[in-house]
């Protein structure tokens, strides 16, 4: 006790310390009075006992230095996603195209995001990527917002403030992180008006609603994260279109997760997209920039120029502007797909979903080989792990029923599994993967190739902290 008493009045004071050359590089990264303030506050942890005091002078250092740089360390960091969902909404949905990348590091300076570089006076922000987006989808015009959600909210809210919305009871759906159907009516100021039964909604159902008076807009939910069979009867677009013609009611389709790729090429069921939505006579059709076009966080609402113009005028579209850097990652990714086989071969999500099971297990068997030999090197005991068969989700609410064969990585771990996750989530940069029943499973299909190393560094440090594989 009194040892430790005296180990503790040894503690150099915060001016000693300032000037190891540790500390030096924390002040040039951080500056004096941060480095100053978290070193006092780390000794009086010590001091106080909440922070065991290491053994040597060394451990000592080593612990400063270390709680130290965890409390510079950015809240927002990059991670490999190992866990085989493409669209991992918690690890930021689509990871970037290297020309979206590119384009945006750009758009961090200056630019014309509303100035007119012809006339020299100022310029429009919703002119950016309006022209790709019609020339993708055939639409007449487009604008694009934050992201899908706040389009959906902004055509309703244009549309049919204060009024009717009919949408079929079959599509009263939750997308996710609280967005449902008859909230964002409600959020919408608008009225809902159900039609048809959960499992059939038929065009004379929609005919009765908006007979009924007051309906401003008819709103069609593209089912994406789940599906429906048995007896079921929908109305498709063209019908609820005609009836929209006849009865003077727009009709809105929230699509969800706008894919411009042909679904068949990358080996997926048939998926509606936004050209089809366009092409069937949709008024306004809203998707996503960040699920399976695999850009950047946006909304976009492409249709007719009056309905576009009607959103582009309501007051809330300022307020769901998208930043330039948005504007210029989402230009860049749209313009891949001017070439599809360049959008397929460049844009990730795109090429994470043609992915096959064979090339996903020849890259997880480089990956073993590459941490047998590392942890051959440093003395530790061998992982217990093969390459087995395994499923692989494009996440992010979309193709709920497509399973794409992978190849995983499969590591015994047994009780330390969670630990093991956990040393996983801690490394430099964090890896992310799944576990099950007492295994770690490592899926190459979202890892890029380049981001191979880090994981081999993860793995091959595995079981440091705790007892080697079972
Ligand atoms: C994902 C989704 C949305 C919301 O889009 P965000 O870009 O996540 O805001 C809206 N509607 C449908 C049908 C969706 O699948």
């Amino acid at each position: 006790m009194a040892a430790h008493r005296d180990r503790r009045r040894a503690i150099p004071g915060v001016d000693r310390l300032l000037a190891r050359p540790w500390c030096r590089l924390l002040v040039e990264s951080h500056g004096r009075a941060w480095v100053t303030a978290r070193l006092r506050a780390v000794l009086e942890e010590i001091r106080t006992d909440r922070i065991p005091l290491p053994a040597s002078e060394d451990g000592f250092e080593e612990l400063l230095r270390r709680e130290i740089a965890r409390a510079g360390t950015p809240s927002l960091r990059s991670a490999v996603n190992a866990t085989g969902v493409i669209l991992h909404t918690n690890l930021g949905r689509a990871p970037l195209a290297a020309e979206a990348r590119a384009a945006m590091a750009r758009a961090a300076a200056y630019g014309n995001v509303e100035f007119d570089l012809e006339t020299g006076r100022r310029g429009s922000r919703y002119v950016h990527c309006a022209g790709l987006v019609t020339e993708l989808t055939g639409a007449e015009a487009a604008l694009v917002v934050n992201n899908g959600a706040g389009a959906v909210a902004l055509a309703l809210t244009a549309f049919a403030a204060g009024k009717g919305v009919a949408v079929s009871h079959g599509e009263l759906v939750e997308i996710g992180g609280g967005f449902r159907i008859p909230e964002v009516v409600e959020a919408a100021g608008a009225r809902l008006v159900t039609v048809g039964t959960t499992n059939r909604t038929r065009p004379a159902d929609y005919a009765r609603a908006i007979g009924g008076g007051g309906v401003a807009a008819i709103l069609k939910v593209h089912r994406s994260n789940f599906s429906m069979a048995g007896f079921t009867e929908e109305t498709g677009l063209a019908e609820l279109v005609a009836l929209g013609a006849e009865t003077g009611v727009p009709v809105i389709h929230d699509l969800g997760s706008g894919l411009l790729a042909d679904s068949a090429e990358l080996g997926l069921p048939a998926e509606p997209t936004p050209a089809g939505s366009v092409a069937a006579g949709v008024d306004l059709v809203a998707f996503s920039g960040d699920k399976l076009l695999g850009g950047p966080q946006a909304g976009i609402l492409a249709g007719t120029r009056a309905g576009v113009g009607r959103a582009r005028a309501h007051p809330l579209c300022r307020a769901l502007r998208c930043d330039k850097v948005t504007l210029a990652g989402l230009e860049a990714t749209l313009a891949l797909y001017r070439d599809p086989g360049r959008a397929r071969a460049r844009i990730p999500v795109l090429r994470m979903i043609a992915a096959r099971a064979e090339e996903l297990g020849s890259r997880a068997g480089r990956v073993a080989e590459g941490v047998a030999e590392r942890r051959a090197a440093r003395g530790a005991a061998p992982l217990a792990a093969d390459v087995v068969q395994g499923e692989s989700l494009v996440g992010g609410g979309t193709f709920p029923d497509a399973r794409l064969p992978t190849a995983v990585l499969r590591i015994r771990a047994g009780d330390e599994a969670e630990a093991w996750m956990a040393e996983l989530r801690a490394h430099d940069p964090p890896v992310v993967a799944r576990s099950r029943e007492g295994r770690i499973l490592i899926d190459l299909r979202a890892v890029a190739p380049e981001e191979e190393a880090a994981l081999v560094s993860a793995l091959a440090v595995l079981g440091r902290t705790g007892a080697e594989a079972p």
